[in-house]
């Protein structure tokens, strides 16, 4: 069983016209990708996984934050698209919702994206919301993911958008909201990047915290440090698999665990143990998230 946490919802059912599927070269240092992406698309790079877990996020209804057209944009629109493509494919996809704490209508838009849409977890990424992640708006939210029993995804570490605040996706400030929340089912994606540590750290005291692995492969160093890390916290049994899909496919994230101790060869550097790696790969996720 393959479980792909981490991946971004089709917005087109169709490819959309050529001068929305530019290449960006923002997103990953090793080559260009495309948040334009079908539904097609996703339900082919998803072929080699299990189940797939797919979200957007909501943009900010203050419009603080500029809307990136793709990946980012308003309830409640960014809700249904995820219903309708999970409506289409629901043997393999699972729906997450999304809101923004400051949304005058955020509670009433969590019950009707949980309730009628049939989604059944929440991704926030506090630092493209420009939101405070331990504000009194963010644990309104987290308080009502916990009593519906929604899974929070939350997006952590480096962001190459300019006014996407990086303070506010630290994961040490997720500390704070686990022991305010302790029955909350919260993921940390990308491990943090890159601060992976600070993220091990978190995950280490917090039964129900838990980190995913996507988008951290393009660095091959601090990929390896991170499961060395890993290892030494004794945190590899709390990553969780994903890919961040269309910035990068399971295929490729999986390719790339079979290659993460390449950077010892030739050295004394101690080896992530590979069967640590393959577990990741296997992980019950939906189980560990209370999704099944
Ligand atoms: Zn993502």
């Amino acid at each position: 069983m393959i479980i792909d946490v981490h991946t971004h919802t089709p917005r087109h059912r169709t490819a959309p016209p050529a001068a929305e599927q530019k290449l960006d070269a923002l997103w990953r240092p090793d080559q260009k990708a495309s948040t334009a992406h079908t539904w097609d698309d996703s339900v082919a790079a998803m072929k080699m996984v299990d189940r797939a877990i797919v979200f957007n996020i909501a943009s900010d209804p203050r419009g603080d934050v500029p809307d990136d057209g793709q990946l980012i944009y308003a309830t409640p629109q960014v809700n249904d698209d995820t219903a309708a493509f999970v409506r289409a494919h629901p043997e393999k996809f699972i729906g997450f919702l999304t809101v923004h704490p400051h949304d005058p209508r955020v509670m009433e838009e969590i019950e009707r994206a949980a309730g009628d849409l049939g989604l059944r977890g929440i991704k926030l990424g506090p630092n493209y919301q420009h939101f405070d992640p331990l504000g009194e708006e963010a644990f309104r939210v987290f308080k009502r993911a916990e009593e519906l029993g929604l899974p929070v995804l939350f997006h952590q570490g480096t962001s190459p958008v300019q006014f996407a605040d990086l303070d506010f996706a630290h994961p040490r400030h997720i500390d704070r909201v686990a022991m305010a929340f302790p029955e909350l089912r919260m993921i940390l994606a990308h491990m943090g990047h890159p601060w992976q540590i600070d993220c091990f750290v978190v995950i280490r005291k917090h039964p129900h915290v838990y980190a995913d692995i996507s988008a951290n492969f393009y660095r091959p160093w601090s990929y390896y440090n991170a499961f060395q890390l890993a290892t030494e916290w004794n945190v590899l049994h709390k990553l969780l698999f994903g890919s961040d899909f269309p910035i990068a496919s399971p295929q490729e994230t999986m390719d790339a665990l079979w290659r993460v101790n390449d950077v010892t060869e030739g050295t004394k550097l101690p080896r992530v143990p590979e069967d640590g790696l393959e577990a990741i790969l296997h992980r019950d996720s939906l189980a560990l998230l209370g999704l099944e």
